[in-house]
């Protein structure tokens, strides 16, 4: 147990993990998985407390992506099924924020499947945004794909508070998993989105077929990067897309990523993504010790257990839902 205390301490002073603390937190042996659980908590709780940040996603924009990401239901390419329909209105993205208010959702996230956004679609989102913040306090999250410098001003002064935009893996394996565009691409948006005053949610999928070191890269890269928001997804690969056959990560890997991505950035935002029912399965409130934050009422192309279950979930954990709070405060 020592061991893994010792990572805490070092989190907990300040001092940057070695990429083989990182890289001994994925290959932990499972006996030591509560152990290691304990020691990601001791951090979150210095700075988190017992505290769960709400966020809910709205496909804005669904299925008719031009991009070939493999592991993307809403992929150039993939026979997924899913529904597909044009931007929603400025009135269907209020509705939706007013909901994930009632939820006590700290973040309302406005999601478009596209390469990035075009002049339209960037005006709804605008107009989205300026209504949401005259009638209610919630944060707005966007996740546009690509962004320009100018199309950033136009977010920031409409009041967009962060934006997301997913390395997804590590540098090394992106061009595995896309080939549409770059890593730097993507570097490059989350770059431009920090420097026009939002913050950026930058996180990735955990179980494409990448290796451990793949993962710790990507871990390091987002410190470097001092993104303010980490999105950890646990793949539940898609029927009808390239990826449809990887095999699903154990619930134990899913929480020693969880784990690595705390002790490597342990005061930022940590949220339970994508696949957390279907990959943690019965292990899933465990990941509140490590993660701080999770969406709930489901992802962009699946549902996850719903609200009830996710506040049922939180309290009998001992957590429970934050205040909205605003990071710049
Ligand atoms: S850019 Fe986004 S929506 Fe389009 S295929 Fe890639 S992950 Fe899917």
């Amino acid at each position: 147990m020592a061991r893994w205390d010792h990572l805490a301490d070092e989190a907990l002073a300040g001092n940057a993990l070695t990429r083989e603390d990182a890289m001994s937190v994925l290959r932990a042996d499972d006996d030591e998985l509560l152990a290691l659980l304990h020691a990601a908590f001791r951090v979150r709780k210095r700075f988190y407390g017992r505290d769960v940040r709400l966020h809910v996603l709205r496909n804005a924009k669904s299925g008719l992506c031009r991009e070939n990401c493999r592991f993307c239901s809403q992929a150039m390419g993939a026979q997924s099924g899913v529904e597909r329909y044009r931007m929603q209105t400025p009135e269907e993205l209020l509705e939706g924020a007013r909901k994930a208010h009632e939820m006590g959702a700290a973040k309302y996230c406005m999601v478009t499947a596209t390469r990035g956004p075009s002049n339209a679609e960037l005006e709804i989102i605008c107009e989205a945004t300026r209504r949401i913040k005259a009638e209610m306090d919630i944060d707005i999250c966007a996740s546009l794909g690509i962004l320009t410098e100018a199309d950033a001003a136009r977010l920031v002064e409409a009041g967009v508070d962060r934006f997301n935009h997913n390395l997804e893996t590590s540098k090394n394996y992106f061009s595995k998993v896309v080939q549409t565009h770059s890593f730097e691409d993507r570097v490059r948006t989350v770059k431009i989105a920090k420097a026009a005053g939002m913050e950026a949610c930058c996180g990735g999928i955990m179980g494409m077929g990448e290796s451990l070191d793949d993962r710790v890269d990507l871990a390091f890269m987002l410190r470097e990067m001092e993104v303010e928001s980490i999105p950890v997804n646990l793949f539940d690969p898609r029927p009808g897309t390239p990826l449809a056959d990887v095999e699903r990560l154990s619930p134990a890997e899913g929480l020693k990523c969880l784990c690595m991505f705390r002790f490597v950035n342990p005061t930022r935002d940590i949220r339970i993504a994508g696949g957390r029912e279907v990959v943690l399965k019965h292990m899933q409130p465990l990941a509140l010790y490590p993660a701080n934050s999770m969406f709930s009422e489901g992802y962009l192309t699946t549902g996850g257990q719903g609200y009830e279950d996710d506040m049922a979930m939180m309290a009998e954990a001992g957590f429970h839902l934050s205040e909205v709070v605003h990071e710049e405060e």
